[in-house]
């Protein structure tokens, strides 16, 4: 069954984190003249109104797009961040991955965005609309499968957002078997992985990452993971922070997510603070 409703975690850190880096790799992609195509596999609604119910139930955007928007940012990754955030902030709308995405492809570039909820694919497809976009892939499917099915690419340039809500424990494991499935066609995939962190109140979930990120590590790709905390991990903390594993980055994305970060931690609050290494590299 499916329950979860990204709208009402929207511009909260760990959107912060994901669309800056998602955003990295996509214009890293386009410093060359070439084709690329993008795949989303979890998309949710793809834009979020923060005035709705959802959104202002709990206004997790206050604690992350809001603490951040009015910087006056040096670093060019969260410039771009901010100035693609802001144009969507101005009417208290809040870009998902799906609309990042949208936004920062070419015409010559292919997006294929997939979600499995009815109601949240409905709302995508409406999001697309709004946003002017008729040319991208708004795929009612499960996005392991879709992404399977429709890699490699052609040319096989592209990157790939797995943001998976992790309702389940078995969640993780899917994303390991899709990582793997992928890079066993194509090799250069740029990879993605959201993931959340969790404290001892998540159970078995607590240190599912942690064992996800070595598992991703030991298909012996180059990969980073860079991971942002918001709270210290005491046992009650629930969500505490939230990472990200990159497999084949682009070159210098470490330093660029190292630039935006150094900016916008301090603005996330005292305890808040972030760590990027390196699992495994280039021989
Ligand atoms: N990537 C989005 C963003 O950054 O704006 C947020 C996605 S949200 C965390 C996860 C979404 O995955 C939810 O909308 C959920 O309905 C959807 N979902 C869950 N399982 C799925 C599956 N197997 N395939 C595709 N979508 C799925």
């Amino acid at each position: 069954m499916l329950s979860y409703q990204h709208a009402f975690h929207a511009g909260n850190h760990a959107d912060v984190i994901k669309h800056l880096c998602w955003m990295g790799v996509i214009s890293h992609l386009k410093k060359k003249n070439k084709p690329f195509t993008l795949y989303d596999t979890h998309s949710g609604a793809g834009l979020y109104q923060l005035d709705d119910a959802l959104a202002s139930k709990n206004k997790e955007y206050e604690s992350g797009v809001d603490k951040v928007a009015n910087l006056s940012a040096n670093s060019p990754l969260l410039q771009s961040y901010l100035s693609l955030c802001n144009g969507f902030l101005s009417d208290r709308c809040y870009p998902g991955s799906p609309a990042i995405s949208a936004k920062l492809k070419r015409d010559i570039d292919v997006l294929h965005l997939m979600e499995l909820h009815p109601a949240e694919h409905e709302k995508l497809d409406d999001a697309m609309w709004q946003i002017g976009d008729s040319q991208s892939h708004v795929h009612h499917r499960d996005g392991y499968e879709g992404l399977i099915a429709l890699t490699p690419p052609s040319p096989n340039r592209g990157a790939v957002l797995i943001d998976p809500p992790y309702e389940k424990l078995s969640e993780y494991q899917d994303v390991v078997s899709a990582v793997k499935k992928v890079l066993a066609r194509w090799q250069q995939a740029q990879m993605v992985v959201w993931y959340p962190l969790l404290s001892q109140r998540a159970g078995a979930k607590s240190g599912a990452s942690q064992q996800m990120c070595q598992s991703l590590s030991a298909l012996g790709k180059p990969c980073f993971i860079i991971e942002l905390t918001v709270e210290e991990n005491t046992a009650d903390a629930g969500m505490y922070g939230s990472g990200l594993c990159v497999i084949n980055p682009p070159w210098q994305l470490d330093v660029s997510m190292r630039e935006a970060l150094d900016e916008i931690t301090p603005l996330l609050g005292s305890n808040a603070a972030y760590t990027l290494t390196w699992l495994t590299t280039e021989e």
